[in-house]
């Protein structure tokens, strides 16, 4: 079986083809630009990349060209579009509502409508890449796997924040969590590798790219997740400032003449490592300029691992303990300078780190660096979020 994944942005597709038979990953890439006179598609096929550069007025239309593309006699993977039996959808939000991979009917999407306020810049074009496939491969299962879908068992006094009872009733205010696909399949090939069932495991899947989260898994289920009613709550991230006390917003916007909106894109956009050091919000790059000698950058690492490690101690006492804790996504899986400096001083869990794994650890494979006598493992596990997708649209087609 084929499954195609789309995650489409307001401007861009990104989308996998992949074989389940062996879960092999066939063709990948990304349309850019969509809406534009200088749209591009840079398709990948073993390494290989083949880019096509021609306006493109809508999804549709990037669409049309991947499936030519996926079908190319020279550049192609298969030789029907027959061949692919579903297309999985990346969905920011299931508004509370979806707790898992649901089939596309008339009804969902007009649920997803109603999710636009929840995530006004990323539904509206989730739900196009669904609506340009409907259009372009007609007949097909469409379905969505929802971003927030894994942290929907989180209890309600961990979901709930403590403000005027009326704003959850009227208008859904609550935490709901993101990455969600991430933190699910962080946690199961974690409990994989280390040989246990999931459900025998306090796991904190700490997911640290240039977006941040943390979630706390227990025996299988996410019990808290530390992204909030929108992607902005919790963990210093590349550009977003985390927690902070919403009594600044109206602070700035009154010394700074600022109206809400350049004040939230400010903490979005703005802030987080970017914001505290005025260089970069790569890590990459602030960790050389530390090393120049640069002390905002300092700061801003010490700043970044202190929230890390302040949800991992959160975490462990909201599970009653902890058994095994992950690194993923772009800094957790790539860092060990930042992996070492999260896990300083954390001995009093039970966790024997062990720097020599850590620094010599590989890249893209599962990698423990806790020593055999850790009460907690640790480990890096390299994300996965397409073949997590594909893993659970080839289940929600086959139960349909
Ligand atoms: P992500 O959002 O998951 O793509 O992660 C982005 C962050 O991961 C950036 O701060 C990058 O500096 C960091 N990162 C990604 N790849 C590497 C790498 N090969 N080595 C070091 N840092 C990396």
């Amino acid at each position: 079986m084929k499954i195609l994944v789309i995650n489409a942005g307001s401007s861009s597709i990104k989308y996998q083809l992949i074989d389940m038979d062996g879960e092999k990953l066939l063709a990948k890439g990304l349309v850019e630009r969509i809406g534009s006179s200088s749209a591009q598609l840079t398709h990948k096929v073993n390494g290989k990349a083949v880019e096509v550069k021609r306006p493109m007025k809508d999804h549709s239309e990037g669409l049309e060209l991947v499936l030519k593309m996926l079908v190319d006699k020279e550049n192609g993977v298969i030789s029907s579009l027959d061949e692919i039996s579903a297309i999985g959808h990346r969905v920011l939000h299931g508004g509370g509502k979806y707790g898992e991979a649901t089939l596309v009917t008339p009804e969902v999407m007009k649920d997803l409508k109603s999710f636009i306020p929840l995530g006004p810049l990323h539904m509206p074009a989730n739900i196009q890449g669904i609506e340009a496939c409907q259009k372009v491969m007609k007949g097909k299962k469409n379905v969505c796997i929802f971003d927030t879908a894994f942290h929907a068992t989180m209890p309600d006094y961990a979901y709930r924040y403590a403000v005027p009872y009326a704003w959850y009733e009227k208008y859904g205010v609550r935490k709901y969590g993101f990455h969600g696909t991430s933190h699910e399949y962080i946690a199961k090939e974690l409990a994989k590798e280390m040989g246990k069932d999931i459900s025998q495991l306090r796991i904190i899947s700490c997911h640290i790219g240039n977006g941040a989260s943390v979630a706390a898994v227990k025996y299988g289920k996410c019990v808290d997740t530390s992204m909030g009613f929108t992607p902005l709550e919790g963990l210093m991230m590349g550009t977003r400032s985390g927690d902070i006390d919403p009594a600044v917003v109206e602070f700035i916007m009154d010394k700074e003449q600022e109206n809400v909106v350049d004040v939230l894109n400010a903490l979005n956009k703005k802030s987080g490592l970017l914001g505290v050091t005025g260089i970069s919000n790569d890590i990459r790059d602030i960790i050389k300029a530390k090393e120049d000698g640069d002390d905002r950058s300092r700061l801003a690492i010490d700043m970044f691992c202190y929230s890390i490690k302040k949800y991992i101690g959160a975490y462990s006492a909201v599970m009653g303990g902890v058994d095994a804790i992950a690194f993923s996504a772009g800094t957790g899986e790539n860092r060990a300078d930042i992996r070492e400096q999260v896990m300083d001083g954390l001995d009093y869990l039970g966790v024997a780190f062990d720097n020599d794994e850590n620094n010599n650890f590989v890249r893209g494979v599962n990698y423990k660096i806790s020593k055999d006598s850790s009460k907690v493992a640790v480990y890096v596990i390299p994300t996965d979020e397409e073949m997590s997708i594909a893993r659970q649209t080839k289940a929600v087609v086959e139960r349909a």
